[in-house]
């Protein structure tokens, strides 16, 4: 599918929950292409700005502090991602529920977006990659053929996150205040001013409600397999 002159791109959007990052890893497995989590680069902007002592909120404190924020991304030998922070593998620090908040905090702000977006398409130029984000459709890869709006209803979504914490050890929260969270970052990725999360028009809509992983990550190469034929 790379047509030498360009790499294949394929860009996943949607709100919080609804399975991109699951399907968009079995997607890449299954091309043997990489995957790229942008949320996680988000992440590391949360946890940078947590070490610097600056609210995530705080939109001149955030234009100080992201020029001195060092991330990048590497593979490792078996293809999975790695996120690092001035240089220390910060992977592991990224999944805490504070850092989904600060993420979707800092996310706001169009210096961080912009500082982000470059770096995420410089993996798309160097690499054939499956992105999953907010604006990869719309701002990060518009140019691509490949585009995709992937969403559930509220509920399925808190119910799946809900789940995978209870897998994961457990958690303190109740079903209602993870649905009350996702509600909340939903509305801070749709209502940002800058590049909110929205359907491009040329994306196709996957609704994954009742949906099962396998199901979904087929419906998806089906739809990839038929874009790549025009
Ligand atoms: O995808 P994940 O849940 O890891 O993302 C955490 C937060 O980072 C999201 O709620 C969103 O606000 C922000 N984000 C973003 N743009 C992206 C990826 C994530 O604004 N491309």
């Amino acid at each position: 599918m790379d047509n030498r002159e360009q790499h294949l791109n394929i860009a996943i959007d949607g709100p919080a929950g609804a399975g991109k990052s699951t399907i968009a890893r079995a997607i890449a497995e299954t091309l043997g292409i990489r995957y790229l989590d942008t949320g996680a680069m988000y992440r590391a902007m949360a946890l940078h700005a947590e070490r610097c002592g600056v609210d995530p909120g705080d939109a001149a404190g955030m234009a100080r502090i992201v020029n001195g924020a060092d991330i990048a991304v590497r593979y490792d030998g078996s293809g999975a991602q790695h996120v690092l922070l001035s240089g220390e593998d910060v992977t592991g620090l990224l999944r805490s529920g504070s850092l989904s908040m600060g993420a979707s905090m800092v996310g706001l702000h169009p210096p961080v977006r912009q500082k982000l977006a470059e770096l995420q398409r410089q993996v798309g130029r160097e690499y054939d990659v499956v992105m999953d984000g907010r604006d990869i459709t719309t701002n990060v890869l518009p140019d691509t053929p490949y585009k995709f709006y992937m969403t559930a209803s509220v509920q399925e979504r808190a119910k799946r996150r809900y789940g995978e914490l209870m897998q994961r050890g457990g958690t303190d929260k109740t079903l209602e205040q993870i649905e009350r969270e996702i509600a909340a970052r939903d509305k801070n990725d749709m209502e940002r001013a800058y590049m909110p999360l929205r359907i491009a028009e040329d994306a196709v809509v996957v609704d994954t409600t009742g949906m099962d992983i396998a199901a979904v990550t087929e419906r998806m190469l089906c739809l990839i397999h038929e874009k790549a034929q025009r």
